[in-house]
C-alpha cells in the first residue's frame, strides 16, 4: 500500500524547525535546502508531492507505519536506520556537535558534562550520540521534540548543553539567532539522505537519485546551497 493522496501525490514528511534545511517563513511557508532539493528533483523527475511538516520523530513513525511515502528532514543515513528504511544517495555532509550557552566557560569538553544536564531531540543521531557517551561522562538527559525548544532550554540555563547537527548549529550561530557556542569539534562521518519505508516506493528512491544527479549537473543543487549558505558553500 502507498500513502499517496487520491490525486497521485506522494506524501513527504519533514521536520518543523531545522534551518537551513526546513523552516517556516513569517507567512507560514516551508522553505530550506531540503524543500528546494525535493522540489527541484520532483520537477526534474515529473512527480508531485504534498509536504507534511510533522516533526522529526513523528515523521519517522509516520514513515514506518506507511502514513507517508517518504521523508526528507536532514535525516542521517545510519546502519541502524537501514534496517527499517531505504535511503537515497547522500546529498549533504553532516555530523553531531555539542552546543553550550554563549557565556559558559565551564564546559569545554565532554568530560565537563559530569553531573550536568544535556538536552537532546527525540529519535535523532544527536540523541543517540549523547546516549552513547552518557555513562562514561555521567550526565542527565532532557528530551525535546523539536530543535527550537531544545536550544531554548540551554539558553534559559535549564540544560547545560545540547547535541545537534553541526550545519544546523553553524547556520543558527552565523545568523546570530542563538546565544550558544560550540566548544568542541563536530563528530564526523554523517550524511543526509532521503528515505522511504523499507521495501516501499522503490521508484521514489530511484527518481530521487536520478534527479539528484541531474540537479548536481545543471547547477541547481549548488544554487540551492548558495541561497541558504552563501556563495562559499
Ligand atoms: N541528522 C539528525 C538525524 O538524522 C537530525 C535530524 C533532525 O533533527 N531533523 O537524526
Amino acid at each position: 500500500a502507498s500513502a499517496k493522496t487520491t490525486d497521485g501525490k506522494y506524501l513527504i514528511g519533514t521536520d518543523v524547525t531545522f534551518a537551513p534545511f526546513e523552516y517556516q517563513t513569517a507567512d507560514g511557508e516551508y522553505v530550506g535546502i531540503d524543500i528546494d532539493i525535493l522540489n527541484a528533483i520532483a520537477e526534474d523527475q515529473g512527480f508531485e508531492y504534498e509536504l507534511k511538516p510533522l516533526g522529526f520523530s513523528a515523521a519517522l513513525q509516520a514513515l514506518e507505519s506507511n502514513q507517508i511515502d517518504g521523508m526528507i528532514a536532514g535525516m542521517s543515513i545510519t546502519d541502524e536506520r537501514k534496517a527499517s528504511f531505504d535511503f537515497s544517495d547522500p546529498y549533504f555532509e553532516s555530523g553531531v556537535v555539542m552546543a553550550v550557552g554563549a557565556s559558559d566557560d565551564e564546559i569545554t569538553s565532554y568530560e565537563d558534562l559530569a553531573g550536568k544536564t544535556v538536552a537532546v531531540k527525540t529519535g535523532t543521531t544527536g540523541s543517540a550520540f549523547a546516549e552513547s557517551i552518557q555513562k562514561k561522562y555521567g550526565f542527565k538527559l532532557n528530551t525535546f521534540e523539536d530543535s527550537a525548544n531544545m536550544y531554548e532550554d540551554v539558553q534559559a540555563g535549564n540544560s547545560d548543553a545540547a547535541f545537534e547537527d553541526y550545519p544546523v548549529m553553524a547556520y543558527a550561530l552565523n545568523n546570530d539567532r542563538l546565544k550558544l557556542k560550540l566548544p568542541t569539534e563536530a563528530e564526523p562521518g554523517d550524511n543526509y539522505g532521503f528515505a522511504v519505508n523499507k521495501g516501499m516506493n522503490p521508484e521514489l528512491i530511484e527518481q530521487f537519485n536520478a534527479g539528484l544527479i541531474n540537479i548536481r549537473a545543471n547547477g541547481t543543487y549548488q544554487e540551492i546551497l548558495d541561497t541558504y549558505l552563501g556563495e562559499n558553500s
